[in-house]
């Protein structure tokens, strides 16, 4: 094993089969490919479907092949003894407290609030602070336990699914950057939306992939959104959009008694995604010359040499 694949976890190639699965969003089967190396350049396929725009790891990893990657492959993210750093906490409430600044405005005073992915609980402590009756899912033992003895909030380790709330319905939402991870997100959206009680409110935010289109490309990240599909996605599992300014991959939904009929409502979203990745990669052909470039490969090229020198 290499320095770099200790320290980097992803770095690795994760050896996989999956499965070939229609779109989550919109089923159809038609796609088309949009990348075929992860963003360390091992082998992975990126296929966006032709007919919404919604992008998915192709073929799917399976429920025991993404535990797998977690529970293995990316220990360092994931064992049960790591906690955050001063540095991702800091980060994490900067961040919280900018997103609650525009929620908290939503809701009552001493509203229910969940959060899915609570992390090191930043979110939930923010919004504790604020009045908030607050609630987590995490799925890393030591974060969620962390959050827990720091902030005295009450944090899941289990999947949402599995997690029984009773009666316990929620006014808002929240799960930043979560939904990408997630072999089904419409099927969660659904369960968001039986969580909530009616009219109340769901801040999704994801990778936007009409924004950065090179490099980022990540085993864990089995679905790619942008505004376009993660609205669709949203209206067609029962929400309505909240308007904003920004038409990033990241949107507040309040919740809706019947979900939207004609949430179809990007038909053009798909060709426009498809034009601007293959625009992004001419401009990337057009700098292959960049020096840093080629000493990425020199350094790829070297390793590998010593791996083949370390199998003799
Ligand atoms: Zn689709």
């Amino acid at each position: 094993m290499s320095f770099l694949s200790k320290i980097v976890p992803g770095y690795r190639p994760f050896h996989y089969v999956g499965e070939k699965i229609a779109c989550n969003l919109c089923g159809s089967r038609e796609q088309a490919v949009l990348g075929t190396r992860d963003r360390w350049l091992n082998p992975l396929t990126n296929v966006i479907c032709t007919h919404c725009g919604l992008i998915r790891v192709d073929p799917m990893p399976t429920d025991a092949e993404l535990d797998r990657y977690y529970t293995d492959h990316y220990r360092l993210h994931y064992q049960s003894t790591l906690e955050p750093t001063p540095k991702s906490i800091e980060r994490g409430s900067k961040g919280a407290q900018a997103r609650l600044a525009r929620l908290s405005k939503l809701i009552a005073p001493g509203a229910r609030v969940l959060d899915i992915g609570a992390g090191g609980g930043e979110f939930l402590a923010e919004a504790k602070r604020l009045g908030f009756e607050v609630e987590g899912i995490e799925p890393s033992v030591g974060f969620a336990g962390y959050a827990e003895r720091t902030y005295g909030v009450k944090v899941h380790v289990s999947p949402l699914n599995k997690i029984d709330f009773g009666d316990r319905k929620f006014d808002l939402v929240h799960s930043f950057h979560v939904f990408e991870h997630l072999r089904d997100p419409f099927a969660s959206m659904k369960l968001v939306h039986a969580l909530l009680k009616p009219g109340g409110y769901f801040y999704v935010a994801v990778p936007n992939m009409a924004e950065k289109r090179t490099g980022m490309f990540h085993f864990a990240h089995v679905h790619g959104f942008a505004y376009e599909s993660l609205r669709m996605m949203a209206e067609k599992a029962g929400f309505e959009w909240v308007p904003s300014q920004a038409l990033r991959a990241a949107q507040v939904f309040r919740r809706l008694e019947e979900p939207v009929k004609d949430w179809f409502r990007f038909p053009n979203h798909a060709a426009e995604l498809q034009q601007k990745f293959r625009d992004s990669k001419l401009s990337l052909h057009l700098l292959s010359a960049d020096p840093y470039r080629r000493a990425w490969a020199r350094l790829k090229r070297k390793l590998s040499e010593r791996k083949l020198n370390a199998a003799r």
